[in-house]
């Protein structure tokens, strides 16, 4: 009896290898079929599973998951969450249906250094569980190309996302230093800034949507691999810079619309406060092309973290500093016991340095890295207990160094 595939009813002959089973016979090609189809399935129920997700997480919820991480910025956290939430509703919206078309719903974070920006944008994407990654927008400045950064970024998406196209596609960008890709000067007859404004094009081809062409898993083997096409349309863009005397910018602005109020203005804003007030053509004055502009529709300030929140920061989160620390300490059976005048002595000099909460890693690491260095290799000590004394020290120390 000649035996044939039952799937596609190829002889033996015709076929590269025919697998047996007990009553039927199966093909190479077709096992190969079949696979593509388990795949293509488990996809397709992935995707299902992802966007009930969405539909889930409303603007309330999302902040909330936030509130675990982000000390603080209660108005950035709001805006962003309806922002990630129109975002994902856009994902699922028939235009047909509404005889309209929904925007995207990019997002510009101006704040400080410091002051959350990057945490904001990597917690929402741990949240939504989506891609994220961070892309620096001064290193498009560098390379000649900016065809070719646009794509490693979207390549570093895709690689995030275990190389699931479907995934990178509805994935969160973070585009840091915006506001060093800026033009220097708001009339570009008077300076003509080439670089700053090349690169401000070649990021305007992702925001309003491309297709990126990237290497597949493991690189391109052979020249003949096909590489991977991205469409950039669905993907969220977060971009943050800290926007370096913008103040100014607004400062004149509503001094300006305040012509007859100017001492009222002066008593009811302070420096820290012009942030709330920006709008769309500070923006544009910095130096950002409008056409950049009109593609980030979402325009929020980040406020200078005051000692309180530099306190909660260090205390609070679930992966509060103070917490790693002393879960570091831990693993090697010690415990840490930091009191309360050194965290705000830590909190203090965090606020002299002006580096927002970035600097409280420094300080803590200065004070800590003795203890660090020395903690393992003896057995006996179950406990440390810092002492504002001994953090002085430290960056009594470290002050001497740097004068
Ligand atoms: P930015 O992007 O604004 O320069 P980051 O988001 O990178 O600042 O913040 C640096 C570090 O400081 C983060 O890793 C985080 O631990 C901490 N941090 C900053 N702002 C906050 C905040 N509002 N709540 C909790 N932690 C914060």
């Amino acid at each position: 009896m000649q035996l044939i595939c039952s799937f596609c009813g190829r002889s033996k002959g015709e076929v590269g290898l025919l697998i047996s089973g007990i009553d039927a016979h199966i093909c190479e090609d077709c096992v190969h079929q079949g696979n593509e189809i388990i795949l293509s399935e488990s996809r397709a129920k992935s995707l299902q599973k992802k966007e009930l997700l969405f539909d889930l997480k409303k603007p309330k919820a999302i902040k909330s998951l936030l509130d675990e991480y982000v000390i603080g910025q209660e108005k950035a956290k709001k805006t962003l969450s309806v922002a990630v939430y129109n975002h994902y509703k856009r994902l699922s919206f028939e235009s047909e249906k509404y005889d309209v078309e929904l925007e995207k719903s990019n997002v510009l974070l101006i704040g400080e250094t410091g002051t959350g920006k990057t945490l904001l944008a990597r917690t929402l994407a741990r949240c939504l569980d989506v891609p994220f990654c961070i892309a620096d927008a001064t290193v498009l400045t560098e390379a000649g190309y900016v065809g070719e950064d646009v794509e490693s970024i979207i390549s570093r998406l895709y690689q995030a996302s275990d190389y699931d196209k479907e995934a990178t596609e509805r994935g969160i960008i973070y585009i840091d230093e915006i506001d060093k890709i800026a033009r220097k000067s708001d009339n570009p007859s008077i300076t003509r800034d080439v670089s700053g404004e090349g690169v401000q094009q070649g990021l305007l081809k992702i925001l309003e949507g491309t297709v990126a062409n990237v290497a597949p898993q493991g690189g391109r083997k052979h020249p003949d691999q096909k590489m991977i096409k991205i469409d950039t349309r669905n993907i969220l863009f977060i971009c943050g810079g800290a926007f370096d005397g913008i103040d100014k910018i607004i400062n004149k602005r509503l001094q300006a619309g305040a012509l007859g109020y100017k001492s009222n203005f002066k008593e009811e804003i302070n420096k820290d406060q012009y942030l709330e007030y920006i709008m769309q053509s500070d923006v544009k004055q910095f130096g950002l092309i409008p056409e950049i502009i009109g593609r980030i529709p979402i325009l929020t300030a980040l406020k200078p973290l005051d000692a309180e929140t530099l306190k909660s920061i260090l205390m609070k989160p679930k992966n509060a500093l103070i917490k790693q620390y002393e879960a570091l300490f831990k693993m090697d059976g010690v415990e840490l016991e930091i009191s309360e005048k050194v965290i705000d002595y830590i909190v203090e000099k965090a606020l002299e340095f002006k580096l927002g909460a970035r600097g409280l890693r420094s300080i803590c690491e200065e004070i800590l890295s003795d203890y660090m260095y020395d903690t393992p290799s003896e057995d006996s000590v179950k406990k440390i207990s810092i002492e504002i004394k001994d953090a002085k020290k430290v960056i009594d120390k470290l002050r001497l160094k740097a004068a």
